[in-house]
């Protein structure tokens, strides 16, 4: 993809066949045999040459669809393989520290509640900040794993860990 012409300022750029063949293994489907397509493939060479300023392309070999190989131009709708997609699945998580929640501290932080959000207007805090006060976790790591639903001591409807309650 290195060859460029000038065209009123827009780069031309003649895609070669290893980013042809790039592109194309990005792709599951065309417009023509996916429903959902919807990515014109200038929006994947873009991507593959990471964006450098606006261009036009050119193709110097006819692309061909890996699924229905319809013939695949510029201006094709395509659809992108999932993994592309869903890249954000793969990213670790921050460091999260699972806590189970005992009977102990399970009452000791419902004795907290004053109201949930089904009895309280104006509750704002989950119940998991709660949990965090009596467990001392931090909360920014820290997901809870109750051993059983905490009730709410006003309307007595189960209360878990992301509830919204108002605090004694
Ligand atoms: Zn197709
Ligand atoms: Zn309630």
């Amino acid at each position: 993809m290195n060859q460029k012409t000038y065209l009123q300022g827009i780069d031309v750029i003649v895609v070669g066949t290893e980013s042809a063949r790039e592109a194309v293994q990005r792709l599951c489907g065309c417009q023509q045999c996916s429903e959902t397509a919807s990515t014109s493939l200038e929006y994947v060479l873009d991507d593959i040459r990471k964006g450098e300023g606006a261009a036009a392309y050119m193709l110097a070999d006819t692309l061909g669809c890996p699924n229905c190989h319809a013939p695949i131009v510029e201006t094709t709708l395509v659809q992108l393989r999932e993994s592309r997609q869903s890249n954000w699945f793969e990213l670790p998580l921050p460091e999260t520290e699972v806590v189970l929640v005992e009977e102990s501290s399970l009452v000791e932080a419902q004795r907290l509640i004053a109201e949930c959000e089904s009895c309280g207007e104006d509750a704002q805090i989950t119940f998991d900040y709660l949990l965090d006060a009596v467990t001392g976790c931090d909360p920014t790591k820290t997901e809870y794993l109750m051993c059983r639903p905490a009730k709410c001591p006003r309307c007595f409807r189960e209360v878990n860990e992301k509830t919204l309650v108002i605090p004694e």
